[in-house]
């Protein structure tokens, strides 16, 4: 099966074991998915409340008294209702059921496959529609998401890795302004500088690519907001 890209998808990762973390962090990466993570359920929690990410998967022992369940209470009190998915090394139904009555929506007990992870987060986001089909378009500009190629005007053009992810998060919102928070926040991790020029800079790149060529220009600037692709 080939690799899909994940573009402006972000992932919050609650769980306090440094190396499930980075086992985990490894594998979502891998697969073009941005993660954040938090090693304290109290950090996870702030960041929920702050941050706007599309899946988060969340430790039920986090040490220091603190329960991933209470977490995942907690952001669906605030109204979050972005996918959740609880992680434990306790296999048995009772805490399997406490974790989807607190709101979450699917359970793995450790030790798990990565891959078993990621084909559990892509089924998630498929059931909320944020993943579609493999092919995003606008107007002639057309990226087939499964052969990780990208064509205007039936002509291939070439994208690096970052420029790539930017642009299928642009697709994946045509129509909308994007402010420069929100691509930061989509297409970079939380470790990215905020108040670097890093997504002008990028930007700049891509309609380089797909725009500056043609006579339609389809990545818009939207003064005092961010940018909007659109036909
Ligand atoms: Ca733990």
């Amino acid at each position: 099966m080939p690799a899909v890209y994940n573009g402006g998808m972000k992932i919050l990762l609650v769980e306090d074991e440094v190396e499930i973390a980075e086992f985990v962090m490894k594998g979502l990466r891998a697969e073009q998915f941005s993660v954040d993570w938090a090693a304290t359920g109290e950090k996870g929690l702030m960041w929920a409340k702050v941050n706007e990410y599309d899946l988060a998967v969340i430790d039920i022992n986090l040490g220091h008294g603190e329960s991933g369940l209470d977490i995942c209470g907690e952001i669906r009190k605030k109204g979050k209702a972005f996918p959740i998915i609880m992680l434990s090394v306790i296999n048995d139904a009772a805490t399997k059921i406490a974790a989807l009555n607190t709101g979450a929506d699917d359970y793995l007990t450790k030790p798990f496959f990565v891959a078993e992870l990621i084909a559990r987060v892509r089924a998630l986001l498929r059931r909320e529609k944020k993943l579609t089909g493999p092919v995003l378009a606008v107007a002639d500009l057309a990226m087939d998401t499964l052969a990780h190629t990208v064509r205007r005007g039936g002509r291939e053009i070439k994208l690096n890795r970052k420029e790539y992810t930017l642009l299928e998060y642009f697709l994946r919102n045509a129509g909308t302004t994007l402010t420069r928070g929100m691509i930061l926040e989509h297409v970079w991790d939380m470790t990215t500088d905020p108040f670097t020029n890093t997504v002008d800079v990028h930007v700049r790149f891509l309609r380089a690519k797909i725009d500056d060529k043609f006579k339609k220009k389809l990545i818009k600037t939207v003064h005092g907001y961010g940018y909007k692709l659109e036909e």
